[in-house]
This record gives C-alpha cells, structure tokens and sequence, in this order.
C-alpha cells in the first residue's frame, strides 16, 4: 500500500528506529511512547486491522504472539510483565491502519476504567 505509513517503513521509504526485522515482521520502536520499552510489531503484509484477519493469517498471527513473548524474554520483563495491545478502528484508538501489535514495559502499567 503505497500511502500506508508503516508499508513505508517496512520498504525503507520512511526512517524508523528499528529494533528486530525478519522476512515477516519488522519491529520498531514507538516514535512517541507510553511506557520505557513501546515497540511496535508489524507484520509486513499488509492488513489494516484485526477485523481484516481472514482464516489464512492464522499462523502469522500466532508467529506474531510468540515475537512478542521472545522479545519480552530477551528484555528481561518475561516475568516482571508487559502489555500487548491490538488498537482497533475508530473507538478503539486505532491512528494507523496497517495491523500492528504494541508492546508495553519497563514499569507498572495504570489500568483505567475509561
Ligand atoms: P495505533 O493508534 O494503534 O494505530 O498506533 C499507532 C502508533 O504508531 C502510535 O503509538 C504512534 O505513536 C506510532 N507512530 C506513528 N508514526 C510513527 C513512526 N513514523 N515511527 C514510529 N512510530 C510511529
Ligand atoms: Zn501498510
């Protein structure tokens, strides 16, 4: 998708701190986080959200959980623990539309009733 912004990142058109890249994810760091450690996993094809998923993307869906639980183990907050969040569509926060997973640590994590 060429007008996607994290479509540009992952073909190197736009800059990003990029933290892990493989040929189905590339993982950068947030360029405006939340949390000490806020990485975002992307996977490279390009879906807009979870609501795009199809039956097909099972598996990539499922390396993109593990991704996450290796990262956290080679941050060191396996057990001190994390977030991962999926943003979806307008109400749920979702700026970029390119299906991406956030990875929240480094602290204790506010819970908020909204
Ligand atoms: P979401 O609201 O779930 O779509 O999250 C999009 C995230 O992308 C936000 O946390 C932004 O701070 C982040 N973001 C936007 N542009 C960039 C960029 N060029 N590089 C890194 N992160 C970005
Ligand atoms: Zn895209």
């Amino acid at each position: 998708m060429k007008k996607c912004l994290f479509c540009q990142i992952i073909a190197k058109k736009i800059p990003a701190n990029i933290f892990y890249e493989d040929e189905k994810f590339i993982v950068f760091y947030d360029i405006n986080p939340i949390a000490p450690l806020h990485l975002l996993l992307v996977p490279k094809v390009h879906i807009p959200s979870i609501n795009d998923l199809k039956a097909k993307d099972k598996e990539l869906i499922g390396e993109l959980f593990l991704l996450a639980s290796k990262i956290a183990k080679k941050q060191g907050i396996k057990s001190k623990g994390y977030r991962l969040i999926f943003n979806v569509g307008k109400e749920g926060g979702q700026a970029i539309k390119h299906l991406h997973l956030h990875l929240l640590g480094g602290k204790t994590l506010p819970w908020s009733k909204y």
